[in-house]
């Protein structure tokens, strides 16, 4: 990418502001855009509220946090170098090797020098006057910017359940996504964990491996499927770096961007013995390809659905021994893969250990957190230690967290209040020169590869405006509209959307995530890509660029 020529045709000339682009937030996103900017010869800014950076991979440093999907298909793509430099070790890699990848990339490019840590950005609003923005960060410094990049993660703002007396609990608490720096013990300890989502059941099957007694508060279980991760041995990573080409090639093509793909055949398609052949295949093979590499039908078709369901509800009585603690493990609401699903190793045979309880909060509800543990309608549980695994705030939190400002002074939260409405996930009408990665309504599935793409498309479309001479870019209301109801089109009859998950805008503890929105594009990443694409190949026409 060449050095493009940054106009001063703007009322407040480039020289007056101080920078050129402001990026929030120093994860996979952040990091790639600031280099991405870089590269065209701006002046940029990240403002980060972390001591490091990695975003995610940051944060989440609770017991057993890993990969869901393969690293070798994870890592950026966009450099050949850092490819055949860094060596996995793991098919699915432990946080403490991710975060040590992206320190890294950070190192390797050179990207601290540009990164400002400790620095919580608490407002952005866009001046109409100067036509730039004008960031605010918690310390009250102010810092000028004609572009603003969010690089907030859909997953970032974490959430404590609305259950009186959270605060009285004398014993150690966490949640997973604030997780101590330093190493904390469970070895005799007394530990409960509430959540069994993806977070909840990597940090269950870790800490049961050394604690005393674990008591586990499930309100609604989740599908879970094996992981099954191995180590990567030298002369594995060495294959694995030969193809590279043809493992992103691979990740273009799919839906979801994994290295799995959708099987073209329909359930029904094929007998049952081949089925339950297939079923068995994808049980006993790594990674996510039983929920993205099923039979085609099984997200959309109810009957199709009910029978992987039936299948997977079977391993779990196999794997459990108290057939009535299986039962409560088997989801009763939802069929699988309508939520997200968390992948495990030996999650269900933690509940064969005699010092672990599984205690369904349907049956027996959680009344208060009291200074000694946790009281439910028929026992006061004593603890040590109580592990919030209770998820986020999604997709839209991290932004209402902050006090962001369009023209005319509109918050976003009002231009959200309905649910979100973006054009393609990476612009809002009426917040001109604001650029989402990984905003609501962009592909998501395999994350960095979405987030490259959405990086480098932000990054063409600045690069564009620089060569134009262009200095306001503002998503067409028509633009939006359309788009929006493309999100709407691309999830009509998949059953996911009919579940309340963090997917479908749902979170009890959040006030006004109720009732489900269209939070997520549920499309395909090859439609979404075909759809920016012709965007960019078209002169944005779709954005108002003055
Ligand atoms: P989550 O899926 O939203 O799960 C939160 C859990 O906490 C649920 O079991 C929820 O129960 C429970 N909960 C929330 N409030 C509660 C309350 N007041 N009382 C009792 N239980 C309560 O959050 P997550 O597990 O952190 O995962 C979020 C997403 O992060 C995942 O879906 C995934 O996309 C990502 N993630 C990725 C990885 C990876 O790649 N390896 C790992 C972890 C997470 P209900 O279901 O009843 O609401």
């Amino acid at each position: 990418m060449a050095a493009v020529e940054m106009t001063d045709a703007a009322p407040r000339t480039r020289a007056a502001l101080d920078f050129d682009a402001i990026i929030i937030g120093a994860g996979i996103s952040g990091l790639y855009q600031l280099l991405k900017l870089r590269e065209l010869g701006l002046k940029v800014k990240v403002f980060e509220r972390g001591t490091g950076v990695g975003g995610t991979w940051y944060w989440n440093r609770y017991p057993g946090a890993r990969f869901d999907s393969e690293s070798w298909s994870y890592g950026y793509s966009f450099s050949k170098e850092l490819l055949q430099e860094w060596d996995w070790t793991e098919h699915f890699s432990p946080q403490p090797e991710t975060l040590r990848y992206l320190n890294y990339v950070a190192d390797k490019f050179d990207l601290r020098r540009d990164i400002q840590f400790k620095s919580r950005v608490v407002a952005a609003h866009f001046k109409e006057a100067t036509r730039n923005w004008e960031i605010t960060l918690e310390d009250g410094s102010r810092h000028t910017t004609r572009f603003l990049i969010t690089a907030i993660g859909p997953l970032s703002t974490p959430t404590m359940p609305r259950i009186e007396g959270v605060d009285t609990f004398k014993g150690e608490a966490f949640h997973t996504a604030t997780w101590p720096h330093e190493p904390v013990s469970f070895e005799g300890k007394r530990v409960a964990v509430i959540g069994t989502g993806a977070t909840g059941v990597q940090t269950i099957q870790e800490v049961a491996k050394t604690v005393g007694h674990l008591t586990i508060f499930q309100r609604t279980p989740n599908w879970c499927a094996p992981l099954h991760n191995s180590k990567i041995d030298k002369a594995t990573m060495e294959g694995i770096k030969k193809r590279y080409d043809e493992i992103f090639a691979r990740c273009k093509e799919t839906h979801a961007c994994f290295v799995h793909t959708i099987d073209p055949r329909g359930t029904f398609e094929v007998t049952p013995e081949e089925r339950e052949a297939f079923f068995e295949y994808l049980y006993a093979s790594p990674g996510f390809g039983i929920w993205q590499g099923n039979f085609k039908d099984i997200l959309t078709n109810r009957e199709a659905n009910a029978l992987i369901s039936d299948f997977v509800a079977r391993k779990i009585r196999e794997r459990v021994k108290d057939q009535a603690v299986a039962e409560k493990l088997i989801p009763k609401n939802h069929g699988f893969g309508t939520r997200r699903v968390p992948l495990e190793t030996k999650y269900y045979e933690v509940y064969n250990q005699p010092n672990v309880k599984l205690v369904d909060i349907k049956e027996t509800p959680i009344e208060r957190i009291t200074p000694k543990g946790i009281k439910t309608s028929d026992t006061e549980y004593e603890f040590d230690m109580i592990i919030y695994a209770t998820g986020f705030d999604a997709i839209t939190g991290s932004f209402h967290r902050i006090d962001i400002r369009g023209t005319d002074g509109q918050t976003l939260k009002d231009a959200w209040k309905g649910g979100p409405q973006t054009f393609v996930g990476v612009q809002v009408a009426g917040f001109p020169n604001m650029f989402m990665i990984m905003g609501p309504h962009t592909a998501l599935g395999n994350i960095p590869r979405s987030i490259e793409y959405n990086v480098e498309w932000v990054a063409d479309l600045i690069e564009y405006m620089g060569e134009h001479k262009l200095t306001r870019a503002d998503a067409r209301p028509e633009s939006v509209e359309a788009w929006t109801e493309n999100v709407r089109a691309a999830g009509a009859g998949l059953l996911t959307n009919e579940v309340d998950s963090w997917m479908t805008g749902i979170n009890s503890n959040v006030e006004g995530k109720q009732v489900r929105t269209l939070a997520r594009y549920s499309g395909s990443a090859i439609a979404y890509r075909a759809w920016c694409d012709a965007v960019a190949a078209g002169g944005y026409k779709e954005i108002d660029l003055t």
